[in-house]
């Protein structure tokens, strides 16, 4: 099946939001087995709306259109859609009295918030719909079929259109494939997006059924084998052999095949089989590290503290680095992320302490150390390893390249033991 992304609203195509649900939306195509050969963002305009619909019409199976679906005069998805396929806007009961009590419970927690009567915009669904209800929000999704031909409308806010496309429109499309579809996953820490596809040329270029797509994601590459066959049993024997392959290739790298897990449950999880107790000594990070940690359910059985140092006194405050360390080497040192490492596990009795000090600019930084440069430090009972990283871009994304380095650090050292972990 052909399928079509068509990404609806004009903030993207001005670049005020970045498009991060056909980024979504292409991976979740690809794990349906669904041949994604168009992707098109248009504006909130109604004619160039109707004329990226048609074309799709005529040529894709599947289109699935995100975005203006809301009760605004510019939101126009579901009004042309329905014009396009001759289907006339009908009042849906279900959907009035689902956006009935959303907007209740709304108004309990927004006070002087009021029902306007362009909210019932939202009940009106083309006849014949597939009506999908929004867990998160007031417009349901839809899905228009017209004998093998589907076009699916879903809310542009990805925290309703991610659970809807994942609850209720993968279901339906898995179960409209003629064959069996089975997508195996593969998380790869530690080593950059352009080493993994080089180390993987061959077998893309060998690909057929199953196939092999990879994934860049902050600090991370993720690679999907997908195989098509009579039976799930059948399907899943066929990536047997490449995931086999990978594992041989990438060894230790990668942290999880499971489609759901995230790096710091992985980093949870082993804490937890080694037994062992994590503290945080952050600095340029400002406890994003601690952060990503809580966002695993039953982190507290692990992780107990977490200390944000940012300036030096604070460093030789809480977490005993040396005045004579930061007044000859700096905040930004070897030494200092190694004596941050060690004073955090002293302080906190943790099993296993994680320092991060770096420069994330715009300003400061050295010529010796530029803006980029980050030292993670590990002390794991006494014995401490420290790790000199370069990172490029903007203060942002220098923090957060730093976060997920630092949890791939962790790991590795609790895999590995401490050695000199190069970057
Ligand atoms: P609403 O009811 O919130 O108006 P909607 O279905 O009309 O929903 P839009 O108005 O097009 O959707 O977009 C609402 C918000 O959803 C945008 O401001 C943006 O934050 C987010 N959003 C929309 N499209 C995308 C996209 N393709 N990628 C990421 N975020 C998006």
């Amino acid at each position: 099946m052909i399928a079509e992304l068509i990404s609806v609203g004009t903030e993207i195509l001005l670049g005020n939001i970045v498009n991060t649900n056909s980024a979504y939306l292409s991976e979740m195509c690809a794990m349906l087995g669904l041949s994604l050969y168009y992707q098109t963002v248009v504006g909130d305009n109604e004619k160039r709306l109707e004329e990226t619909m048609r074309m799709a019409w005529e040529r894709s199976d599947v289109i699935i259109l995100t975005g203006g679906l809301g009760p605004t005069r510019d939101d126009l998805t579901k009004e042309v859609a329905a014009r396009l396929l001759n289907r006339e806007l009908k009042e849906d009961p279900h959907t009035r009295s689902r956006i009935e009590s959303f907007l209740k419970a709304y108004r309990k927690n927004h006070a002087g918030s009021k029902i306007t009567d362009n909210n019932w915009k939202q009940a009106l669904v083309p006849a014949g719909a597939i009506v999908l209800d929004n867990e998160n929000g007031t417009a349901p999704g839809l899905i228009l079929e017209e004998g093998q031909k589907r076009m699916i409308l879903l809310p542009g806010p990805p925290g309703e259109m991610i659970p809807l496309f994942r609850d209720k429109v993968f279901p339906y499309l898995r179960d409209k494939q003629p064959e069996v579809i089975y997508s195996q996953m593969v998380k790869i820490c530690g080593i950059g997006e352009s080493q993994v596809e080089t180390e993987i040329q061959d077998l893309i270029k060998a690909q057929g059924n199953p196939t092999i797509a990879p994934y860049a994601k902050p600090g991370e590459v993720h690679l999907r084998i997908t195989a098509k066959a009579d039976s799930e049993k059948a399907a899943k024997k066929l990536t047997k052999p490449l995931l086999r392959e990978l594992k041989a290739r990438f060894g230790n790298h990668i942290y999880s095949t499971e489609e759901d897990k995230t790096l710091e449950e992985a980093v949870v999880e082993l804490l937890k089989v080694k037994k062992m107790t994590l503290s945080l000594v952050e600095s340029c990070t400002g406890g994003a590290l601690a952060a990503r940690i809580v966002n695993v359910p039953g982190a507290s059985e692990v992780f107990g503290s977490g200390f944000v140092t940012y300036s030096n006194k604070a460093k030789r405050k809480h977490v005993l680095v040396k005045k004579s360390t930061l007044k000859t080497e700096g905040a930004v040192s070897e030494k200092a992320a190694r004596e941050m490492a060690k004073g955090g596990r002293y302080v906190s009795g943790a099993d296993v302490c994680v320092s991060v000090t770096g420069f994330a600019g715009p300003d400061g930084g050295t010529k010796e150390k530029p803006v980029g440069t980050v030292f993670v430090g590990c002390c794991i009972e006494g014995e401490t390893e420290v790790c000199e990283c370069h990172f490029q871009g903007s203060r942002e994304s220098i923090r957060s390249q730093a976060v997920v380095y630092a949890l791939t650090f962790l790991r590795t050292c609790m895999i590995e033991g401490l050695k000199k972990k190069e970057k």
